[in-house]
């Protein structure tokens, strides 16, 4: 099985239609969404209706799509957040605030192999930036591999033979990550909407559980399209500029 692997789209249509070009060019069996598929962006309906039509085989909510679907009220969200999370909601259609509020909980087990969650395995809005982070997580993830979202960070943690290893990051995806026998990972492929690794590029994954590997792909999108939409929107300024420099 291949798997199309998104997630933290975050209402960016045209970084999300990007990797879609490119992903059917690659082939792949059925999709995984990680969560955060709006907030800062300008097009939460159009993003929703593309993954929708996708019929995402797993599917699980972000810190900000429960907000935005007014499930949760943004209290640990900084100003700039808060206003385009309040802007989301405001804008969505009524169908699709329903459609987001009904996204379940992760992690979510997908099959024999994998797992999906947003934040970690272990809480959905924990962030999982380093080792430390990782150790639990790997030990409590269900599943060889658990493909995870929320740092727009692309990272690889791998427990092999009982040793903690970070792979990968934004300078290492040359190749694809194969997956070792008895050992887990937890594999975030980074951000489709908002890259923060300094990489402006738009990531995403596709994970083979046949041929037991993953690879990541980072693609260059019409940001300047989707900036004149935010600024267009009324949206805060600088997340039109944080695109550009992928922080
Ligand atoms: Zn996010």
């Amino acid at each position: 099985m291949r798997y199309l692997v998104l997630t933290d789209i975050h209402a960016n249509l045209e970084a999300l239609d990007t990797c879609l070009s490119h992903a059917a060019e690659q082939r792949f069996d059925q999709t995984l969404v990680l969560g955060d598929l709006v907030g800062y962006g300008p097009n939460p309906n159009e993003v929703i209706e593309r993954i929708g039509a996708l019929s995402p085989v797993a599917m699980i909510r972000g810190n900000h799509d429960k907000v935005a679907c007014g499930l949760e009220q943004p209290e640990g969200f900084n100003a700039v957040a808060r206003r385009a999370a309040l802007w989301t909601l405001e804008m969505l259609t009524a169908a699709n605030r329903t459609w987001l509020a009904a996204l379940p909980k992760g992690p979510v087990i997908v099959d024999d192999m994998i797992q999906i969650c947003h934040g970690s395995p272990i809480d959905e809005d924990a962030y999982l930036f380093d080792e430390l982070d990782a150790v639990r997580a790997l030990k409590m993830s269900q599943r060889p591999l658990c493909l995870f979202g929320h740092t727009h960070y692309p990272v690889t943690f791998a427990l092999v033979e009982g040793r903690v290893d970070t792979i990968g990051g934004p300078n290492s995806l040359d190749g694809p990550l194969m997956l070792l026998d008895g050992s887990k990972y937890l594999l975030n492929p980074g951000a489709v909407g908002q890259p923060r690794d300094g990489d402006a590029r738009a990531g995403y994954a596709i994970a083979d559980t046949t041929a037991r590997r993953v690879d990541l792909f980072r693609l260059d999108y019409p940001i300047e399209a989707t900036q004149a939409k935010i600024v267009k929107a009324g949206l805060p300024e600088v997340l039109a500029q944080r695109l550009a420099v992928g922080r």
